[in-house]
């Protein structure tokens, strides 16, 4: 008798569908030059499959739809902002909580609240807006994430984790008065969403202590570290992704939050605080460039669906399908020889450029160029995270980050499993003619965060 697999799909059903525009050869080279071959200035409508982000992408499930329906539009003390502080409280453990317009509006607040000119925010791997924002209020960033990060190769199961002697020697040169808090990230987004262990984390929690310094969490993709806590990490089998990410969060002091991602909305942030002079003083500043601290930029119905989706996103059967489906495209590429960031992360695939296309310089944007060749194939819409993401330092020159990724990045509960076949065999296509692809060079660059807007040219 046949040994029959246990397989498992998705813990929900599809009630509505979108139609996708199907496009040619012909249209895909027009579009592509068009957006000069930067896949964020490409039109949605002429792609089949976007992956560009996972952020604000994902499908809202009927309750949320529903809890749209239940939006208190007032202007002050709407009801859905405290259904919303209690599943914050409840959910994620934090005390106090300041609803924005999207994750870099509450990370603008809460630098421009505890950082001073001449600081040092230590980070487990920057992340753009973030370090942007620590930057504009005089801060410097510097990474003091695992080497292991950054080496494409490396299977360690915990590539997020903070190098402790790297905190240890900053704290020593510049003094701990000098460094408000450590930025942690749960799911570093620019290693490949790469988990940070509990271990590690509550030594990080232990060492920052002993100084006075705080831990402020990156909590955009919490719910996804965790559920790589409960399969990886010794003790953590039998808790739920409820539990973990409470327990997470206890080893913090904050957090800033993009509810585009984990949380299962569109549209929506929040600074959840634990101490009430920082809440005071950015339930001020939000008043500022947000709106009032009870809608921070968001209408009641955002608040609503925000709300339950973060109650959906701790769901166990929830992220097993969400990560699961992750991996299904990650050993697909594997099957075609494309080279990946190992071990695959939560939200999606990294493509690892330099390897992919190893004769073309980083001068000349191996990654921007894989992904609009992706697109080109098969109008699969990804993204460069490599040079043109890292941007320039202050001073202007270039960073060159080690890591030059194209990143697949799969939008929550959108699409199928024969999506991700399609996916995989592009990529795999593209791979077999990749001797014959040749770089580009830029010819517009904006002068903040550059990757959204520049333009580049093919080499000849
Ligand atoms: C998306 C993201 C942010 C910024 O959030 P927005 O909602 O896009 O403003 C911050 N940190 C990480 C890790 C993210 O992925």
């Amino acid at each position: 008798m046949k040994n029959i697999k246990q397989s498992w799909a998705e813990p929900y059903k599809i009630k509505m569908v979108e139609l996708l525009k199907m496009t040619t050869p012909a249209q895909r080279k027009k579009a592509m030059q068009d957006a000069g071959y930067n896949t964020f200035l490409l039109k949605s409508e002429d792609v089949y499959i976007d992956l560009l982000t996972d952020s604000g992408t994902s499908a809202m499930s009927d309750r949320q739809w529903a809890g749209m329906m239940l939006g208190d539009e007032a202007y002050a003390g709407s009801r859905n902002f405290y259904h919303l502080e209690q599943v914050v409280q409840d959910v994620y453990g934090y005390k106090y909580l300041i609803p924005t317009h999207q994750g870099r509006g509450a990370e603008n607040i809460l630098s421009k609240i505890l950082i001073k000119k001449g600081d040092i925010i230590p980070g487990n791997m920057y992340f753009t807006t973030t370090r942007l924002h620590q930057e504009l209020a005089g801060g410097k960033f510097e990474d003091i994430i695992i080497d292991e990060a950054h080496d494409s190769e490396s299977e360690f199961p915990f590539k997020g984790n903070v190098d402790l002697d790297k905190l240890e020697r900053l704290i020593k040169k510049h003094g701990a008065a000098k460094i408000p808090y450590v930025s942690m990230a749960t799911s570093v987004n620019m290693a490949g969403g790469q988990p940070i262990s509990m271990k590690n984390l509550k030594a990080l929690r232990a060492m920052t202590k002993k100084h006075g310094i705080r831990v402020i969490h990156d909590m955009t993709r919490v719910a996804e570290n965790a559920y790589f806590i409960q399969q990886r990490e010794k003790g953590y089998e039998n808790k739920t992704i409820k539990e973990i990410v409470h327990e997470i969060n206890s080893y913090t002091d904050g957090a800033t939050m993009s509810a585009k991602k984990d949380a299962l909305v569109n549209i929506g942030g929040f600074l959840a605080v634990n101490d009430w002079d920082i809440f005071e003083e950015a339930r001020n500043m939000v008043v500022v460039y947000e709106g009032l601290h009870t809608y921070g930029g968001l209408a009641g119905r955002d608040m609503e669906a925000m709300a339950i989706g973060i109650g959906e996103s701790v769901s166990d059967e929830h992220i097993k399908a969400r990560v699961g489906q992750v991996i299904y495209l990650g050993e697909k590429m594997l099957e075609y020889d494309v080279p990946i960031v190992k071990p695959i992360g939560g939200h999606g695939i990294f493509v690892d450029a330099k390897k992919f296309l190893p004769h073309i310089p980083q001068d000349n944007y191996p990654a921007q160029t894989l992904a609009a060749e992706i697109y080109l194939d098969s109008g699969v819409r990804t993204m460069e995270r490599g040079v043109v993401s890292a941007g320039r330092k202050a001073n202007g020159e270039n960073y060159y980050p080690k890591l030059e990724l194209v990143r697949f990045t799969i939008p929550r509960r959108v699409y199928t499993q024969a999506h991700m076949d399609v996916i995989a065999e592009s990529a795999g296509r593209v791979y077999q003619r990749r001797a014959k692809i040749k770089g580009m060079k830029m010819v517009y660059e904006p002068k903040y965060l550059r990757f959204f807007q520049a333009q580049f040219e093919k080499l000849k």
